[in-house]
């Protein structure tokens, strides 16, 4: 249901007892919302704009019940950032409204607060193991210090980053501190992988004594759940990482007391081996199906011709052999990752998932490498154990259709869900979709692209700040550059340009963006070309001067590729053939084109302007999936020189004139 017009109305009286700040449009709706919902057992999913306070509502509507019914809140959020701000709000919340019976914490990974050097960084579980070893042999001076003190019940919020230092100073393991910290917490902010994977969420729900049935569950940026659940189960194994375990093996075991490890690394190198001959080298990446019913017997045969128990054993004994290598690398204080752990832990993935139609096998093929890999591609048997919980809250500002988000992650549909109107009016924001531009796979031609050109060149000459371009693909990109005339048109114009590349390490990106962002807190007026579902156009804010025009060049819709076909399947199996295709394929293009979209409207002090430079976003299936707030900012304008540089100049001028307006006290 969406409501017209954004109000400030009225919080529920208990919730007007920890909300802190003066409210703004749309959070007493939200509250209201979230209150009743969970009052009522229910629960609830909202959709409402990036930059209204949706963490601080959702907290203070959540904590009187948490409080009254003796529950712990457990707020999840994708990033560390995220679940930082979780406690800021919260400390907000403990000062501004003296509630300080409040105790909160956000916790970080072992990897990440440990003080032993040989953990940090690790990847989770090898963390655990080595941190396992150290103090089993009492070689961590950290962990022996904490079990010497008296930990005192402590009240007030602590990031993790506070816990660390603590621990630094005091010289006691912040790790272990944060996780007896945590037991005496009313709110904890932790990342949906503690909530997703059942092994960590059984050794958190054993830590905080408690069970699912007692804790208020909230995913912020909830649309990223499905992908990301189904991430932490999908694992693959190529062809350089059984190179890497054979020289493992070579190295480690000199004496050749594991002959038959050896032996099924060769042969499972050996099958990888035989497809990419079989397929020759492409340029392009490509996947293909794993042929099952030859695959399995060729693995059954190695069993039977070399006395193998079974595959279960084998990973089991490929697994140890892995653990082995690890301590030794621990002992000589070199990286403990080991080629041959992996391999056994992909082994195990194997047998479990090979007849389970939740799971996809197949192979990735590029130039010079193959890669087996196995896709989860069904979240809702990991999600469905967390329905216990005593309420599910999920938020984000793409989360439209809200019914499909709860049939993919298997949450009940009776749910209740809102969409909330948004914040931004058509003033400070304005969405111009153009029809007539086409950019569907066959029209993608020269001339195409040239016109394209030309309306973001009008664009950014409108533009009285910094201008990102993001396009549907790389292909799209590099084809964007190559044929046409942009770059030039920007060297013309006297803009610094900024181009985002796949072969970018994270650091080279980093820089590029700082760039820009500078130019744009300069006056510089600079361009960013980038890609959606990039890492640009998801996850990084460009609030304020860093960014205030956005296009988005066609929908970011993914190659047909044997993985995309397999899951339109598989959903078309699941939800029937309308939702099938629907949920595959044109749901998760629209989110990356929403998000990218959403990059420069962070606060509700942002203005700019959104492009979308596709005719089908301009038709009402297309619009069902993108966000409230972008639709009803929406203006359709028929594609012809002029008429959109007119539009986005005439929207800076009105923009300026407030400003000197308010400047100039009307
Ligand atoms: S006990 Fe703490 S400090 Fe010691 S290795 Fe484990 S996480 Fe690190």
């Amino acid at each position: 249901m969406v409501t017209a017009t954004p109000k400030i109305g009225q919080f529920p009286l208990e919730v007007q007892d920890y909300f802190p700040f003066e409210p703004r449009p749309g959070q007493s709706l939200m509250a209201n919302e979230i209150y009743y919902g969970v009052l009522a057992n229910n629960h609830v999913a909202i959709e409402g704009a990036a930059g209204m306070g949706k963490t601080v509502t959702c907290l203070s509507s959540l904590l009187p019940i948490c409080k009254r019914e003796g529950c712990t809140l457990l707020y999840t959020a994708r990033t560390h950032t995220q679940i930082q701000r979780v406690i800021e709000e919260l400390s907000m919340i403990y000062k501004i409204k003296g509630r300080h019976e409040l105790t909160g914490i956000s916790v970080y990974g072992r990897a990440n607060m440990c003080l032993n050097p040989e953990v940090q960084g690790a990847p989770p579980v090898e963390a655990m193991e080595i941190c396992g070893e150290l103090r089993k042999t009492r070689r961590c001076r950290w962990y022996e210090e904490l079990k010497s003190k008296e930990i005192d019940r402590m009240s007030g919020c602590f990031t993790s980053e506070y816990v660390r230092e603590y621990g630094l100073e005091a010289e006691v393991c912040p790790y272990y501190l944060s996780k007896e910290l945590m037991k005496h917490c009313n709110v904890i902010a932790l990342t949906y992988v503690y909530l997703i994977n059942p092994f960590m969420r059984s050794i958190l729900f054993k830590t905080l004594d408690t069970s699912l049935e007692s804790c208020v569950l909230v995913f912020d940026e909830c649309h990223n759940l499905p992908d990301l659940a189904m991430h932490t189960m999908s694992l693959g194994v190529s062809d350089r990482g059984l190179k890497r375990a054979l020289k493992e093996y070579h190295r480690y075991d000199a004496a050749g007391k594991y002959p038959l490890i050896l032996k099924f690394l060769k042969h499972f190198k050996g099958y990888l081996d035989q497809v990419q001959q079989e397929y020759g080298a492409h340029p392009e990446e490509i996947e293909i199906g794993v042929d099952l019913q030859a695959f399995i017997p060729y693995l059954a045969t190695f069993t039977k011709q070399n006395g193998a128990k079974d595959l279960f054993v084998l990973a089991r004994e490929i697994k140890q052999f892995g653990r082995h290598i690890r301590r030794l690398k621990l002992e000589a204080k070199q990286s403990t990752y080991s080629s041959v752990y992996h391999f056994g832990t992909f082994l195990e993935q194997f047998i479990s998932t090979v007849k389970d139609s939740q799971y996809l096998h197949y192979m990735i093929l590029a130039k010079d490498r193959i890669q087996y890999y196995i896709r989860c591609i069904d979240c809702r048997g990991l999600l469905r154990p967390l329905q216990r919980a005593r309420s599910i809250i999920s938020m984000s500002g793409t989360l439209e259709p809200i019914d499909a988000y709860l049939d993919i992650c298997g949450f009940p549909q009776h749910t209740r869900r809102r969409v909330l109107p948004s914040p931004f009016s058509h003033k400070l924001v304005r969405v111009f979709a153009m029809r007539g531009i086409d950019l569907t796979y066959f029209s993608r031609t020269t001339p195409q692209y040239q016109i394209l050109a030309k309306r973001c060149l009008e664009v950014i000459r409108a533009t009285p700040g910094n201008t990102a371009v993001f396009c549907a693909s790389y292909d799209v990109l590099e084809s964007f550059l190559k044929k046409t005339e942009f770059r030039r048109g920007i060297k013309d114009l006297g803009r610094p340009f900024y181009s985002e590349r796949r072969d970018f390490t994270s650091r080279q990106n980093q820089e590029m963006i700082t760039k820009f962002k500078t130019k744009g807190h300069q006056g510089k007026k600079a361009v960013l070309v980038g890609v959606c579902g990039g890492r640009n156009s998801e996850g990084v804010d460009f609030p304020g001067p860093e960014m205030i025009t956005v296009i988005i060049l066609g929908i970011p819709l993914a190659r047909m590729t044997h993985s995309v076909n397999a899951l339109i399947t598989y959903y078309t199996e699941q939800f029937g053939v309308y939702k099938g295709k629907e949920y595959a394929y044109t749901l998760p293009a629209l989110r990356r084109a929403n998000q990218a979209a959403g990059r420069p409207i962070r606060t509700l002090r942002d203005y700019g302007v959104i492009v979308l430079l596709d005719d089908r976003y301009s038709h009402a299936y297309y619009r069902r999936f993108l966000s409230h707030w972008i639709n009803e900012n929406m203006v359709i304008l028929n594609d012809q020189d002029g008429v959109l540089e007119g539009e986005v100049a005439r929207f800076y001028l009105s923009q300026q004139n407030h400003e000197n307006n308010i400047k100039g006290g009307f």
